[in-house]
Parts: structure tokens; C-alpha cells; sequence
């Protein structure tokens, strides 16, 4: 069962909530689907049935074409936010982890062509693999939070949340105007370029700031 995990290894005391996501919130990304801007953010959500432990082997869906890899900065959130300041989202902030928006690409293209909802895509049980949490206190600056994926010791994605169309707490308050945010929700804040497949066996390894996460694809 999943809980939230701090880096010091203990568990957090606050519920396993849902999970807004941003799309393109990095332009490389956005180029790299040749996807168009907009005036207002792409948000969507996955269930907290989403949610598994990044750092144990997890299972990825092998029956509706290619599973890709989306590493995105995670933000664990500790108080309610309707509406809210940019001030009231900082506060509410316990942490930042690292987590994988697993998206059945295929299946994506085919809802997008239709117009159709992507939660078949994107919201699949364990399609949201998740670090644990950093504190917050042991971050300096969120406006610059360095992170990668690397796959078979392949360097895949290389992000900083610097290059981010929203930044983190603009896109908290963005967000809270639209959804509430409660306790032990979770925020994945977009991904950088560098989306492909991921297949069994493959070794992964996720690095945010200093700490270094490491997994594993199962073998199905
Ligand atoms: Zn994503």
C-alpha cells in the first residue's frame, strides 16, 4: 500500500489524496509533441490508486502500445487551498519529490484524435511511480530545483524547474482556482523533453537535488 515517504525513510502523516498534473510546462516538451500553447494551463488528474513507490520494481501496462516515461517534479501538499495566494500555496507546501507521469502514448493520440478524456491514457492504476519527499525546509529555492532520469544508465531527461513555463507556486495558486487542493494531494509540475518507452527489466535511476532514487521495471 502506498504511503508518503519522507527522505529521512519515515512515513508521513498525512492522507494519500489525488494528483493534479500540468501538461507543457516546459517548452523542449512542447516542442517535442508539437503541441501548441494556450493562455490557460493543461491540468488534469489521477487517482491516488495512481500511486506506487517509485523506489520498488513496478509494473507498467504491456497490452496498448508504447508506456512512456514523464519525470516531473512532485509536490506534496500539507494544508486546503481554494482560491488561494501565492503565499497561502507556499505554506502549504511540505515537499518535493520526484515521480513518473506514466502515459500510454498511443492510447493518448488516439483520445486527443477523438476529443475524448485522457484518463485511459494517463490515470491507469500505478501510472504515478513517486519518490520520496524532500522537506521543504531543505530547499533553498524551488525556482531552481535540478532533476533527471536516467534509463540503463542512459541519461533520458535533464530538467530544472528554472525552465518552467509555470513556475511551482504560480501553478499552485493556478490550480487552487479550479480544484481545491487537500492534504496529502499530490502536484506533478510537468515534464522536461525526453519523453520515450519504457520496457520490463528496464533499470531506472531519478535524481532530484542531491538524492538519487533508483528502480527497476518488473518483468512481466
Ligand atoms: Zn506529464
Amino acid at each position: 500500500m502506498y504511503q508518503h515517504l519522507s527522505t529521512q525513510g519515515e512515513v508521513i502523516n498525512l492522507p494519500v489524496g489525488k494528483i493534479v498534473c500540468v501538461g507543457l510546462n516546459y517548452h523542449d516538451h512542447v516542442e517535442e509533441m508539437g503541441s501548441k500553447l494556450n493562455d490557460d494551463a493543461v491540468l488534469f488528474m489521477k487517482p491516488n490508486t495512481a500511486l506506487v513507490d517509485l523506489c520498488q520494481p513496478f509494473d507498467i501496462p504491456t497490452q496498448y502500445g508504447d508506456c512512456h516515461n514523464e519525470a516531473e517534479i512532485a509536490i506534496l501538499i500539507q494544508a486546503p487551498l481554494t482560491l488561494a495566494t501565492e503565499s497561502d500555496c507556499e505554506a502549504a507546501i511540505w515537499g518535493y519529490g520526484i515521480g513518473l507521469d506514466l502515459t500510454l502514448r498511443e492510447v493518448q493520440k488516439q483520445l486527443k484524435a477523438l476529443g475524448r478524456p485522457w484518463e485511459r491514457a494517463k490515470a491507469f492504476d500505478g501510472s504515478a511511480p513517486l519518490s520520496p519527499f524532500i522537506p521543504k525546509a531543505e530547499i533553498e529555492n524551488p525556482n531552481h530545483l535540478t532533476f533527471s532520469l536516467s534509463v540503463n544508465d542512459q541519461l533520458r531527461q535533464q530538467g530544472n524547474s528554472l525552465l518552467m513555463i509555470r513556475p511551482i507556486i504560480k501553478l499552485l495558486s493556478i490550480i487552487s482556482e479550479q480544484f481545491t487542493l487537500l492534504p496529502g494531494d499530490v502536484v506533478f509540475t510537468g515534464t522536461p523533453a525526453g519523453v520515450a518507452a519504457l520496457n520490463p527489466n528496464d533499470k531506472l535511476s531519478l535524481t532530484l537535488e542531491q538524492y538519487t532514487f533508483t528502480s527497476q521495471v518488473t518483468n512481466v
